[in-house]
């Protein structure tokens, strides 16, 4: 009795974290739990069933987000992000990991912006590909997208920095951290940062010093390219209903770009000194 209850509250914990991690992945979750029971009931070894279900998982959750939720995000207005760079996209996915998790999905007024940013960008710059993070899920508004306190109505994306390497030339779809976040901007100045007190708890306001390990010290910020997009942003973004955009003070006057539109997300939301938030209509 006690050993099944054990096992329940696992897995309804597995279904949350998956859930919360990709949205079609706690339904995968199930289902493969599922196959598992049915095999063991119809006479299958224990392994056997074991092995059907984890495959089932593993190969499920990748083929659904890609093959299944484009078209079931359709019926709830919104599209996918394009997962890799091509020469008819001037914006993909900093990381497939984003499509495959299927957390790539906007409106489609999200999509005509980045494209009209991208267009405008490429023109004095040619080759350059703006790199998209964390947008939203492919179904149901109000489902919120985890860790963010927002992206869940399909008018949000975040998009990575733009980046140089070692000798100063431009790096398309890459970021000193592969996920495109934690890889943090520091303020050049100690006094220009934000949110000092570190004893408040409920906070999304992650350090990630564990993560540091893994972000790659020989990429600089690209902060011509990057002003120009953030400039872009205020000045033409509103024509294509750029309504909000998040990004750290001291990045705001790094940049040089002021405008109304630009906000502080407060001390309990993300840090936005690796990615800026862009906000479509909503
Ligand atoms: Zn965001």
């Amino acid at each position: 009795m006690l050993r099944r209850l054990i096992l329940l509250s696992g897995a309804g914990f597995l279904f949350v974290v998956l859930t919360a991690l990709t949205q079609l992945g706690g339904v995968i979750f199930l289902a493969s739990l599922a196959l598992a029971w049915f095999l063991r009931r119809t006479g299958s070894t224990k392994a056997m069933a074991v092995f059907a279900g984890i495959v089932l998982f593993l190969a499920g959750v990748p083929l659904a987000n890609l093959f299944i939720a484009p078209s079931l995000a359709t019926l709830h207005g919104r599209v996918a992000l394009p997962c890799e760079m091509s020469a008819e996209k001037p914006y993909a996915a900093l990381s497939p990991v984003y499509c495959v998790l299927g957390r790539n999905y906007v409106r489609p007024e999200v999509q005509a912006m980045l494209e009209a940013m991208g267009r405008d960008l490429g023109r004095d710059d040619p080759g350059l590909v703006v790199a998209t993070l964390d947008a939203n899920f492919p179904l149901i508004d109000g489902f919120p997208l985890p860790p963010h306190l927002s992206h869940d109505d399909g008018t949000r994306v975040d998009l990575a920095y733009f980046y140089k390497d070692a000798a100063g030339n431009p790096l398309p779809l890459a970021a000193p951290s592969f996920l495109g976040y934690w890889g943090f901007e520091e303020p050049l100045i100690p006094a220009d940062a934000a949110c000092t007190d570190k004893t408040r708890w409920l906070t999304f306001r992650w350090d990630m010093d564990w993560f540091q390990f893994f972000v790659r010290k020989d990429r600089t910020l690209d902060e011509e390219r990057t002003a120009a997009m953030l400039r872009w942003l205020v000045e033409k973004g509103p024509e294509h209903g750029v309504a909000k955009i998040l990004l750290e003070p001291h990045m705001v006057k790094r940049l040089g770009v002021a405008s109304p539109l630009i906000r502080f997300q407060g001390c309990r939301a993300a840090r936005h000194d690796d990615h800026i938030h862009v906000e479509v209509g909503g």
